[in-house]
């Protein structure tokens, strides 16, 4: 007879889990096997994570991008979204609030902007950290290794780039003129700058199999990472991929269960796009594994503009309310919001620091 304990036993101990049980894993749906998984992975979370919620506040700053990824309401063929770019001021005005509530830290993202400038935002990174006690994560996409070290160098802690799904045929189908082998080399040219480099994937793709989602969570393994977001697909009207039907749920979560299970401490998001769909699943994946809330300080009018998928929660809410939500959420569940800075806790356990391969190396891709 099949058994379960047996089989999340047997992955959590692996050093290189097997793809084959953990496609498994993502093909229950018995809510017996199904509480069974999320429990193993929440008492995983718990034991290298602790109960503390940790909270990192995301302001968009721009949502000019260049690029054409068919999944995205940002990509640069949507004509219909009013573009913008908050000015500095703007920019430390809504880090200062961030501030005012005790977020420890920012997140600063914006599309893949080619007009970026590198001094603008070195400049803003040196103010930032001169003047508030917080880390800085930028997620601003495919740069040149010489912009992240300007960036690294003015303070900059982490960094941001999802891989969306580690299957080459399936990453250069949906991200046209993109190459996975220069989305590698970032992650490597971030992981070598010394920044706490976050990954991740998106649940839901047309083209995307049980398998492939499988080696994306060994792909986290191999690479180590010190954060991973993972979400479901949500149409865009204005993309090409609006007829597509929407990620489930239930994957992304056995997904955010087995990612623990396997990496462990990394830090793993409950993500906006989790709390989107038909009901806001964020608690739930707060119960199988997540230890992270994402609350948006981007102020308005941008915050509606930033239309990555539609739907998005809390877009109409005025700034500072997600932190009450939040706060409450933890509650619900038994857990509380830690606001401390929230490092990565690789440097905990000295594993950052093994030399363990770059996501450069990921023959096990294959
Ligand atoms: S996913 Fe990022 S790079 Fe791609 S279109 Fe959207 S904002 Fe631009």
């Amino acid at each position: 007879m099949f058994n379960l304990a047996k089989l999340l036993n047997k992955i959590y101990s692996a050093e290189t889990p097997d793809l084959k049980d953990m496609e498994q894993v993502l093909l229950l749906t018995q809510k017996g096997q199904l509480d069974e998984l999320f429990s193993f992975a929440d008492n995983i979370r718990k034991e290298f994570c602790g109960d503390g919620i940790l909270l990192r506040g995301i302001i968009e700053f721009s949502n000019l991008c260049a690029q054409e990824c068919f999944y995205c309401g940002l990509n640069k063929s949507n004509h219909r979204l009013k573009r913008y770019r908050m000015t500095e001021n703007e920019l430390i005005k809504a880090v200062d609030y961030l501030g005012s509530c005790n977020i420890k830290t920012l997140v600063l993202q914006s599309g893949q902007e080619e007009g970026l400038d590198a001094l603008w935002l070195r400049d803003i990174i040196l103010k930032i950290k001169s003047k508030f006690n917080m880390a800085i994560t930028l997620s601003v996409g495919e740069k040149s290794a010489d912009e992240y070290r300007l960036w690294k160098q003015a303070g900059a802690d982490r960094y941001l780039l999802k891989i969306e799904t580690s299957d080459k045929a399936l990453y250069e189908s949906i991200h046209k003129g993109m190459s996975f082998a220069r989305r590698m080399a970032c992650l490597d040219d971030l992981r070598g700058l010394g920044y706490q480099v976050g990954t991740g994937n998106i649940i839901g793709f047309a083209g995307q199999s049980l398998k492939t989602v499988a080696k994306d969570i060994k792909f986290f393994k191999h690479g180590n990472f010190d954060m991973l977001g993972i979400g479901p697909f949500i149409p865009h009207q204005d993309t090409r991929m609006s007829q597509d039907p929407k990620g489930d749920a239930a994957l992304c979560l056995k997904t955010i269960a087995l990612a623990r299970i396997v990496t462990k401490n990394t830090h793993i998001p409950a993500t906006t796009a989790l709390g989107s769909l038909d009901q806001d699943y964020r608690v739930e994946g707060l119960k199988c594994g997540a230890n992270v809330l994402m609350p948006n300080f981007t102020p308005q009018p941008y915050r509606k503009l930033y239309e990555i998928y539609p739907g998005k929660r809390c877009v109409d809410e005025p700034v500072g309310n997600c932190n009450f939500c939040m706060d409450s959420m933890a509650k619900n569940i038994g857990r509380f919001i830690d606001y401390s800075i929230g490092d990565s806790l690789k440097f905990r356990d000295g594993s950052r620091n093994k030399g363990k391969p770059s996501p450069l190396e990921g023959t096990v891709l294959l």
